[in-house]
């Protein structure tokens, strides 16, 4: 008896990706693709045509399908947009202009009908709203899909950069005790039951009846986790889910996103921002040359003259800006400022578009910001009017990436604990990094999101996450 192996090895042909297909030098084999279909097209001359996607590649492989199948009239002809089929035949170059390749079909099994009446994609435009609306179903339609693929590849460079570089990735807690920045916005765990919540005698909450014993919290991000672990292990990051309520419904917030956040010790400022821009660049460049069909999708479709763009900031070096100087810039500028730019606040968005598009004309680093609009962790320079924080600015994007060198002098430390009115004894263990062999230490954040939002010029951050969770907004 023939083992079942070998008997499928003779009588079903391998089957292969759409991707492979179109990529790898086939002519004349015989293959089985499977996906589902994007259009068919019935010709006079004896054969239908279909465009099979089946998500390994933007591009369809077009079928052509002879009239002489036998369930050509029975199956073929009811075939619409969004059925799964597979189909054998043999790959044959194309004599259109469209494609290099397609498969002569010789048999087709269709999986699954659509009934097109009921089915909720078609192929005229349909806006983005709409297709959030069928979020189970919009990895079928060209952006969706192009987005998955990016998405993986930027994930994928991002593990790259860091472990070619020897850092290591840690997995820092996603329940947490500790509110990082000492900012509200986050998601309460608990296992208590809401309808009838255990009561201390004057009338609050009783938390040691909780699963934790105390309140909970998703946490909002992973740097104070990871400042442990690279003062132990010196070069690690953080690539993870984090979570914030924020109540906003903007195109650049979402309830739940990842962050990346790589920590170093033994690193400054200027580490930092070397390492910042390494990144940044690394991962655009890994875009665009892992996935230039779907790059070039969101270059014609979405955002014109994306391509160019990435691949200037991917070759040119940014520039390095103190927050005083950029702020003698706009104050020198020959423009009418909504708000004008004052030393000590933040910089709006029109100063950023400035600094970017008018002024620099390329990405900048503004560093060595103003104490009182930074958190209390950023390292205290000497003038004690500023720390040692930076921010990473794009062209048309705005901020992309925040970081600072970790004040690691216990006194100071303190010093800005006690002045944002914080309680030290939430920080004991971080305090501790400082009391037991401390080193000066530096690191940044940004969301992935936010990057992918640049890389690919998509408008609303809903977009770039598969299922995006927002103010309500939890269907899928
Ligand atoms: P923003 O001012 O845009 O709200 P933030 O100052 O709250 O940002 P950080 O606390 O510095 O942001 O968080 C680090 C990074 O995480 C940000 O630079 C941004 O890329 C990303 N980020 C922050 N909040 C969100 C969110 N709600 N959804 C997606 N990404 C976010
Ligand atoms: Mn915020």
């Amino acid at each position: 008896m023939i083992p079942q192996s070998e008997q499928r090895s003779t009588s079903v042909p391998p089957a292969v990706t759409v991707a492979c297909v179109l990529r790898d030098n086939l002519e004349g084999a015989t293959v089985l693709v499977q996906g589902w279909v994007r259009t068919r097209r019935d010709s006079k001359a004896g054969f239908s045509f279909i465009e099979l996607n089946d998500g390994s590649t933007f591009e369809n492989l077009q079928l052509v399908v002879p009239a002489t199948l036998q369930n050509y009239t029975s199956d073929v002809l009811n075939l619409h947009t969004g059925a799964s089929i597979s189909a054998t035949g043999v790959v044959t170059p194309s004599p259109g202009r469209e494609q290099a390749r397609e498969l002569h079909v010789s048999t087709l099994r269709v999986l699954g009908f659509v009934e097109p009446t009921e089915y909720p994609l078609h192929k005229q435009k349909m806006s983005f709203e709409h297709l959030r609306t069928v979020a189970h179903l919009r990895p079928r339609t060209n952006t969706f899909g192009a987005i998955a693929r990016v998405r993986n590849a930027v994930a994928m460079a991002i593990h790259d950069f860091f472990q070619s570089r020897g850092f290591l990735w840690i997995a820092t807690p996603i329940i947490t005790a500790s509110d990082c920045e000492g900012a509200g916005e986050m998601f309460q765990v608990t296992t208590l039951n809401l309808t009838n919540l255990p009561r201390t005698p004057d009338g609050g909450i009783d938390y040691r009846e909780d699963f934790f014993g105390r309140p909970a919290f998703l946490t909002v991000s992973g740097q104070l986790a990871v400042e442990n672990y690279a003062c132990a292990l010196t070069k690690v990051y953080t690539f993870g889910p984090t979570f914030r309520a924020e109540n906003s419904n903007t195109t650049r917030h979402l309830a739940e996103f990842w962050m990346i956040e790589p920590e170093v010790a033994f690193a400054d400022l200027h580490a930092n921002m070397d390492l910042a821009e390494e990144f940044v660049k690394h991962v655009v460049s890994s875009a665009l040359t892992r996935c230039p069909a779907d790059m070039r999708f969101f270059d014609q479709r979405i955002q014109p003259g994306l391509v160019t763009m990435l691949e200037q900031l991917a070759t040119t070096p940014f520039e390095r800006v103190p927050y005083s100087d950029a702020i003698a810039i706009l104050a020198r500028a020959n423009v009418k400022w909504e708000f004008p730019a004052q030393w000590g606040a933040d910089l709006q968005a029109e100063h950023q578009r400035y600094l970017t598009e008018e002024y620099f004309k390329k990405p900048i680093i503004v560093y060595d910001w103003p104490a009182s609009i930074k958190p209390f962790y950023m390292y205290v320079n000497d003038d004690e009017l500023t720390v040692r924080a930076m921010d990473m600015l794009v062209p048309r994007f705005g901020e992309i990436i925040g970081g600072s060198q970790r004040e690691h002098r216990l006194t100071m430390l303190d010093k800005r604990i006690a002045a944002l009115g914080l309680n030290p004894a939430n920080y004991w263990w971080y305090r501790d990094l400082r009391r037991f062999g401390t080193v000066p230490h530096s690191g940044f954040g940004l969301g992935f999101e936010r990057l992918l939002q640049f890389i690919t010029g998509m408008t609303n951050i809903r977009d770039v996450i598969p299922f995006p969770r927002a103010p309500k907004l939890v269907e899928f």
